[in-house]
């Protein structure tokens, strides 16, 4: 009997030990013990008995997967390619916060991404497969190991890496649960965000799931003739029909939304986006979240895209802010390490 922990839940594994005559109790032990070590459990610091330790200590399996690639730039964003036993790499990204003993995790939720979005290093290859919740879990526990390598805690989490997680809300979901159960103390609703690039019905039914997680919505244009041309789902479910969506999240479950705005010079970032997104931001209780684009070299569409300048991207924040909304102007980390959406993956494993 092998079991991988990061594929179970405390319910499951309580059943296994019962059903391998041991106390069940000691299931929220044994995974809390995995958990905060990362991966593994210490046997010498946890009391599950002698019973369960000779039954399971040789068929609890590590991790399932293994860090392929580790690149860290020059602001400390260390960038990891995980490869998964099942097969496949994605990566995951931790980001040192400005507080000197905090940092950040983003995960992937599928292997490479069907959207299609023209600015994006992820989809050049298609998608190959969803993840499995315990393949999520895996990445959040390699970044919590990263963490506290450098002397940090793992203590937020965004689902922006790799593919669109409303496209595998069912293990994105179930993740989430492990990840963030009181019983494990990792991490709690609040400190997740779960992204998309505007799944309607996606949306919907993250908030149907009662996690009480963050929203951020990927828009990068405000109107749908800019946004068609950046992301190809704009053509199913329209600017005015995402915007009402991450509404109705909000008003279910209570929580800001973050707007993504991926700023491509001469694209969507004169003073008339800026303007255009500003009046659609009215009566709309959301941050804006400006990223400065990463160069991916050319994308779907053959056309390659700059950054704008610092000016710009002042000028865009200022027009922003002066129409009362808020906004923030993000740094872009990990510039020189492949930092943009799939490029790790790109550079080390595809020709
Ligand atoms: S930006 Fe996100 S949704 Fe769009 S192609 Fe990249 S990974 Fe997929």
């Amino acid at each position: 009997m092998s079991v991988a922990l990061t594929d179970v839940d405390v319910e499951s594994l309580a059943d296994r030990l019962r059903a391998a005559g041991c106390v069940p109790s000691h299931a929220r032990r044994l995974l809390r013990n995995y958990y905060d070590n990362s991966g593994a459990v210490d046997w010498q610091s946890i009391d599950v008995g002698k019973h369960v330790r000779s039954l399971f200590e040789n068929a609890i399996a590590q991790r399932q997967s293994q860090l392929l690639t580790r690149h860290v730039s020059s602001d400390g964003t260390s960038k990891l390619l995980i490869q998964f036993a099942a097969g496949g790499a994605v990566e995951s990204v931790l980001m040192p916060s400005y507080r000197p003993d905090r940092a950040a995790g983003c995960v992937s939720s599928q292997i490479g991404c069907a959207m299609g979005c023209d600015f994006c290093a992820s989809t050049k290859n298609g998608l190959e497969r969803n993840l499995t919740a315990g393949e999520i879990v895996e990445q959040f526990l390699h970044l919590r190991a990263e963490a506290a390598a450098m002397g940090r805690r793992l203590t937020s989490l965004v689902f922006m890496g790799m593919g669109e997680p409303m496209l595998n809300l069912p293990n994105v979901s179930a993740a989430i649960r492990r990840i963030a159960s009181a019983e494990m103390g990792a991490l709690g609703w609040r400190q997740i965000t779960v992204s998309t690039v505007g799944i309607v019905p996606g949306i919907d039914a993250l908030a149907d799931t009662g996690l009480n997680v963050h929203l951020a919505l990927s828009l990068h244009a405000p109107d749908d003739a800019t946004r068609a041309t950046l992301v190809p789902m704009n053509r199913r479910y329209p600017v005015a029909e995402i915007i009402k969506a991450a509404q109705r999240f909000q008003e279910r479950i209570g929580r800001v939304p973050t707007i993504e705005y991926c700023l491509l010079a001469g694209v969507n970032d004169t003073d008339e986006h800026a303007e255009k997104l500003a009046a659609l931001m009215q009566g709309f209780r959301a941050h804006v979240n400006l990223i400065p684009y990463n160069p991916i070299g050319v994308g779907i569409s053959g056309r390659a895209y700059e950054r704008p300048s610092t000016d710009r991207i002042a000028r865009f924040t200022q027009i922003l802010r002066e129409a009362g909304v808020v906004t923030h102007a993000r740094d872009t980390r990990g510039d020189d390490v492949n930092a943009a959406c799939g490029q790790l993956r790109q550079a080390v494993l595809i020709p």
